[in-house]
């Protein structure tokens, strides 16, 4: 692969080749400086094709109905005529199992479906190695022509708010009845959300699921006060008769609608793009600190000189940047 040249990638991805897309998501994955060079290059060119998309973030904990919501809402709008990509964010991930999404047969309908684009979450180790991958990949889906991008997430650290961080809308999928009404989900998860979707709203269950609505609406009302043209409303769905499932798409259209004409959406893109290279730059700093050869060999000793107390953490630190500065 690393004998090709941008324009074989670009033009693959332009013209909707998948078997192209994922060497190109390959490329964006690859731990080889070499491909990682050529993947960026890619990326970089394909951004003027990109932006028009739906960006929609997806979360709730294991069981909630994730996969199954993301298969009935994503062939609904296929047979609505989208082309729809699912990506996923999983730091927890490794490429032989357990993760999210590993197995696309818990999606089996959509997997299949022709404007539809299925991809695990890459196993990059740290989230923000799997954030800046998932980032990128869900820009060479837009320039693929992919005009709605799902990424979904699992409550693991920060990957929720990073999720919030590349897309448009959040929407946070909970159960009712879990003992407490707020149990089970982070407080911090409901003040990311553009909207909260309790699923399971079905048979025996659907007053019940009511009952939650009501007690969340009072909750989100207090953690995410409404702004001019935007108030996070509480949903009830079902992801297996779909019951509710088209109320939401026409939410995320009218929250779109309403962004856009305030200008409030461009800003927020906006904001998230400078706030993505700072993400960058810190993490760019950190790498450069932790693979510097003079910093290794030192690092022991002054942790510790530090821990006994013979140096003071001012100094060790100093001394340890200074050798960065060095490096140039
Ligand atoms: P995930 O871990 O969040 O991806 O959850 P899954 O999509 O794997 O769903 C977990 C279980 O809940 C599965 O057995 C689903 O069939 C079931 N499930 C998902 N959505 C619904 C729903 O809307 N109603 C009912 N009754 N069951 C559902």
């Amino acid at each position: 692969m690393g004998g090709k040249d941008p324009d074989y990638y670009i033009d693959g991805v332009r013209s909707g080749n998948r078997r192209i897309l994922a060497k190109t998501i390959t490329l964006i994955e690859s731990a080889h400086p070499i491909h990682r060079q050529l993947g960026r290059t890619v990326v970089d060119r394909l951004l003027p094709f990109t932006g028009t998309a739906i960006r929609l973030g997806i979360t709730g904990v294991p069981g909630v109905g994730k996969s199954t919501f993301i298969e009935s809402f994503g062939t609904m709008l296929v047979e609505k005529g989208h082309r729809v990509a699912v990506l996923a964010v999983d730091p927890s991930s490794t490429r032989s199992g357990g993760s999210i999404m590993a197995d696309k047969t818990r999606m089996e309908r959509l997997s299949v479906a022709p404007g539809a684009f299925i991809r695990p979450s890459p196993s990059g180790g740290t989230l923000g190695g799997v954030a800046r991958m998932t980032r990128e990949t869900l820009l060479v889906c837009e320039a693929a022509g992919f005009d709605v991008v799902v990424v979904e997430t699992v409550g693991v650290g920060q990957s929720e708010t990073t999720v919030a961080s590349m897309v448009d809308f959040f929407l946070v999928l909970m159960l009712a009845g879990a003992g407490d009404e707020l149990q089970g989900i982070k407080k911090g998860v409901l003040e990311l959300a553009d909207a909260v979707a309790i699923n399971k709203a079905d048979g025996d269950n659907r007053e019940k699921a009511e009952k939650a609505r009501r007690s969340y609406e009072m909750a989100l009302h207090l953690l995410n006060p409404a702004t001019h043209t935007w108030s996070p409303p509480v949903l009830t769905c079902s992801a297996l008769t779909l019951d509710g499932v088209d109320t939401l798409w026409e939410t995320i259209l009218d929250y779109r609608k309403r962004l856009s004409a305030t200008g409030e959406l461009d800003e927020k893109r906006r904001r998230q793009s400078l706030a993505w290279m700072w993400s960058r730059i810190e993490d760019g700093l950190k790498e450069r600190f932790y693979d510097n050869p003079a910093i290794s060999d030192r690092l022991g000793d002054i942790e510790a000189s530090v821990e006994r107390g013979d140096l003071s953490p001012t100094v060790g630190a100093d001394t340890l940047l200074f050798l960065l500065d060095k490096d140039r």
